[in-house]
């Protein structure tokens, strides 16, 4: 049976929901198509056990509080960070690096004193350019780019004029430096603020997060403000929340009309003479639509969804060249919650060089034998982000090495924390191969394609198509692969509601 909607969306992670949302909010007959029988994509909390629940993937996360207000995500449980009911959150988040000896040390102005008084009393200073700059690049992402070298319609040269005029309002002196940190790499910025290892490499820590890059990478200094944007500082907010955005929204596209499905693999976009006009399921079920938005990433959906023989030669050469390379595996630990690790966001990063060396594997396929970790916990569990592990690996393959991951992990936190071995009781491990095969992230990308200065603004997803649109009509754009992604912001999702004809 051949069914008809007015639009439908490809992915049922945060910015496809979004995109629905907006889309059901207006009025539209809009259906959400999920691979996975559980709607969140990279935001979600999963159960691998009793009592072993998880956000498996990110950890926590906030919308942008527009979003949150327009789509009345209040109403279905998720309130604007920072607000409990409406009164100020005085929960603490602390940033926690481990010093030498194991002992933790809060990254503010007041626990850094303990460390060097010069570095303590230039951290307020760093903190204020670091909101600065972060609010410009939000500005930048919640406005539609322009197709240059194309020419570009009233709406985008709108759009243009705002973020010129947060830029002017910014002042000369951080516009200046914001323009100058986006090239600089994570080094040098935090070069310019700090003089201790630990805080430089702490905060070095937080650029490289979700990057296939090192701190002595050009363009770390954009990452470093792209991921102090979408954390709102550097600690996570929402530990182990990370699924209560997807179900809030899930929720709003379905009080807003909007339908979901779950186990709905899209196999085929159908495209006729370079128009799309609906998809067609794993299965054979044909779905149509005026119009179809895909949240999977780009090479999924342009070159796997579409196909090659129904694009233009060049643009497939373009789509072919996005840099994906993933290199993130996480592993959670169940323990009987006697780990002793501190609540907050713990990195275990001793120094640039460190971080720089854990990166180097990747140039040789293989996985970091001294990784950069990232630690959170959230009840009982221990969630570790374990950077790096190449999704391509030279000389093994995951089926063989999952173990190693775990394994390096574990040793490497127990040197620092003797209690958790004995307070282990299983593990679960999530490799790269894992982020494509179940989490749809092609070469287990985390961000749809690598956060890179060639990858960034009307270069994203590719040269000349920052616009949610793709040569074929009636057939867009709206995840993290395109301006506004990474990041659990929504931003492109929201975007790309706009760009609609
Ligand atoms: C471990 C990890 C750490 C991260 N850390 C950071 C960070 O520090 N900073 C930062 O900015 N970002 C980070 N990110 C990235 C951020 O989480 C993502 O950019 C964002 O969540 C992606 O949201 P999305 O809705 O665009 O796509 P996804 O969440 O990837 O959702 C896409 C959905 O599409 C579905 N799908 C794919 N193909 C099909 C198909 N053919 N048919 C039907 N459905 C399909 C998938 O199953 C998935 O549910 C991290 C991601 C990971 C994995």
């Amino acid at each position: 049976m051949t069914t008809h909607h007015d639009t439908i969306i490809i992915g049922a992670g945060h910015n496809g929901l979004v995109a629905a949302a907006y889309l059901a909010k207006q009025g539209k007959k809009v259906l959400v198509l999920e691979r996975r029988a559980i709607v969140g994509g990279s935001v979600v909390t999963e159960s691998f056990g009793d009592n072993f629940s998880v956000d498996s993937l990110h950890t926590g996360g906030t919308l942008r509080p527009d979003i949150i207000k327009d789509l009345k995500l209040a109403s279905h449980g998720l309130q604007p960070f920072g607000s409990a009911q409406g009164k100020p959150d005085s929960a603490p988040q602390p940033f926690i690096t481990l010093l030498a000896d194991g002992s933790p040390l809060t990254l503010d102005a007041e626990s850094i004193k303990r460390i060097s008084e010069k570095d303590a009393a230039r951290f307020p200073e760093f903190a204020r350019f670091m909101d600065k700059a972060a609010s410009i690049l939000d500005t930048a992402y919640a406005t539609i780019m322009p197709r240059l070298p194309m020419n570009f319609g009233i709406r985008e040269g709108y759009g243009l004029l705002e973020l010129g005029l947060e830029l002017k309002l910014a002042g000369r002196k951080d516009m200046l430096n914001f323009i100058r940190a986006l090239p600089m790499t994570a080094q040098e910025l935090v070069e310019e603020y700090f003089e201790s290892e630990i805080i430089k490499a702490a905060i070095c820590a937080v650029a490289i997060h979700g990057s296939t890059l090192g701190p002595m990478g050009a363009g770390t200094g954009y990452t470093l403000i792209h991921n102090w944007l979408n954390r709102g500082g550097l600690a996570h907010k929402n530990i182990g929340k990370a699924g209560e955005i997807t179900t809030a929204l899930a929720n709003a596209v379905k009080a807003f009309g909007g339908e979901i499905r779950t186990e709905a693999e899209v196999e085929r976009i159908q495209v006729d003479r370079y128009t799309c006009n609906g998809v067609i399921l794993k299965g054979g079920e044909e779905i149509l639509a005026d119009k179809v938005i895909s949240a999977a990433d780009p090479k999924h959906t342009l070159l796997k969804l579409v196909g090659a023989q129904d694009l233009p030669p060049e643009f497939v050469w373009h789509t072919q060249s996005i840099k994906m390379r993933g290199s993130v595996a996480k592993v959670h630990l169940q323990t009987n919650g006697e780990h002793g690790i501190p609540a907050g966001t713990v990195v275990l990063a001793p120094s640039i060089k460190y971080l720089e060396k854990a990166y180097d594997a990747t140039k040789y396929g293989e996985i970091s034998e001294k990784p950069y970790l990232e630690v959170t916990t959230s009840g009982n569990t221990v969630s570790i982000h374990f950077q790096f592990a190449p999704y391509a690996l030279r000389n093994s393959d995951w089926k063989v090495e999952s173990g190693k991951v775990a394994e390096l992990a574990i040793k490497t936190l127990e040197e620092y924390f003797s209690a958790l071995h004995a307070s282990r009781i299983t593990h679960h491990i999530i490799t790269p191969q894992d982020f494509e095969s179940i989490y749809g992230l092609t070469e287990g990308d985390p961000n749809h394609g690598q956060l890179m200065l060639d990858q960034f603004l009307f270069m994203r997803p590719i040269p000349g198509w920052s616009n949610h649109k793709t040569p074929i009509d009636n057939l867009y754009l709206c995840g993290s692969g395109v301006h506004g992604g990474g990041g659990v912001s929504g931003a492109a999702g929201r975007n790309a509601v706009k760009a609609l004809k």
